[in-house]
């Protein structure tokens, strides 16, 4: 039995796991997919500038670093296992089912209380739903961050002028790729640095437009097709590769399951990261609250949070303290 156990090891859940190790509880974080979260699985190569002390860490290397602090402090994680069941087993704890993803081999694990950290885990991306793109490989489309060596030399359409789409384009565009960027709006909705930067590097864009069609031959690429707001002729633009980064539809099945409520497609949490469930504990991307900022700063925040409400949840203390972390 452990006394926390963590589902998800993004930013939020390792955060969380090295906090329960400052209260010297029993933790382990199971994941579905490698440690590390999106930092890893959506976004390796790209540079994060809003992680303090910071200015400049490539997202691999700062999961690397997240999951070297989390091993140095005796966290035990998990790879590869997703958790299927959350069960109450009694008064003491809870009953956790996991299932290898490979293997589909069942684990049971117990613990005293729960951390849910699935962040983006829960998230499918969402897709443009034209001809052609269904079955395209990801040498020709992806609905993440693309790989910069997918993309050298390239002529790459960006669809979405969000943050993940912003952010692509000027990765694919360090990479050496002739991007063009396809908004659906009248103006990108991303942080403002990336705008300033993309209209800086003049990137060639298409506001009110919205893509109709995927020209594909032999798997390959040829063009995307778009309509644009007020003008009768199609847009056929001629490239190779495709990015798709309009958002990610949520499913929450899993966590209803579990009998957490959930407020729209977010697990909705108290400031002290609690769920509808008593001893279950949420942070991360997966949750909701007043001010929520889906971050990488908030989530290892929230996460700290988590496990401190998880320490006060297990082992009642009479009163608690943080300076007695600092020693
Ligand atoms: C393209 C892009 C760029 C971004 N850039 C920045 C940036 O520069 N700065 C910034 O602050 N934020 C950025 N963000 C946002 C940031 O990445 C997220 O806010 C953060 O990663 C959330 O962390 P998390 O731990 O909540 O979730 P995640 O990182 O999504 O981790 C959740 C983990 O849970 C696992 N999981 C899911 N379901 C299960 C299950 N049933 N069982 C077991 N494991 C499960 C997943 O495998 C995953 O590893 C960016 C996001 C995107 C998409």
């Amino acid at each position: 039995m452990h006394e926390v156990l963590i589902i998800g090891g993004g930013v939020a859940g390792l955060t969380a796991a090295m906090y329960c190790r400052m209260r010297a509880m029993s933790v382990i974080v199971v994941d579905a997919g490698r440690v590390g979260g999106q930092l890893v699985s959506v976004y390796g190569d790209k540079p994060v500038h809003d992680w303090p002390g910071q200015h400049h860490i490539v997202a691999n290397d700062l999961a690397a670093q997240l999951i070297d602090h989390a091993r140095e402090v005796e966290v035990e994680l998990v790879v590869n296992q997703k958790i299927a069941e959350l069960v109450r087993r009694d008064a003491e704890g809870f009953e956790v089912v996991a299932r290898d993803v490979v293997t589909l081999e069942e684990h049971r694990y117990g613990a005293r209380a729960v951390i849910v950290a699935i962040g983006g885990g829960a998230f499918e991306p969402r897709r443009l739903k034209v001809p052609g793109e269904e079955g395209l490989s990801e040498d020709a489309l992806t609905y993440r961050m693309p790989d910069r060596s997918k993309v050298a030399g390239k002529r790459v359409v960006v669809v979405g002028g969000g943050d993940s789409g912003l952010e692509s384009a000027l990765a694919a565009h360090e990479a050496g790729a002739q991007v063009t960027l396809i908004q659906a709006l009248d103006r990108f909705t991303g942080m403002e640095i990336s705008i300033e930067r993309a209209d800086r590097l003049q990137i060639p864009r298409h506001y009110n437009t919205r893509v109709r069609a995927l020209e594909v031959e032999d798997g390959r690429i040829k063009a995307v097709v778009a309509n644009t707001r007020g003008i009768p002729d199609p847009l056929r633009l001629a490239c190779d590769y495709v990015v798709v980064n309009i958002g990610a539809a949520v499913n929450l099945d899993a966590v209803k399951q579990w009998g957490i409520e959930v407020e729209g497609n977010l697990v909705r949490v108290d400031q002290h990261m609690r769920t509808s469930v008593e001893g279950v504990f949420a942070c991360g991307d997966i949750v909701t609250y007043p001010g929520k900022y889906k971050l990488l700063l908030t989530a290892a925040s929230e996460g700290c949070v988590a496990a401190n409400s998880a320490y006060q949840y297990v082992k009642k203390p009479q009163r608690v303290t943080v300076t007695d972390l600092y020693k």
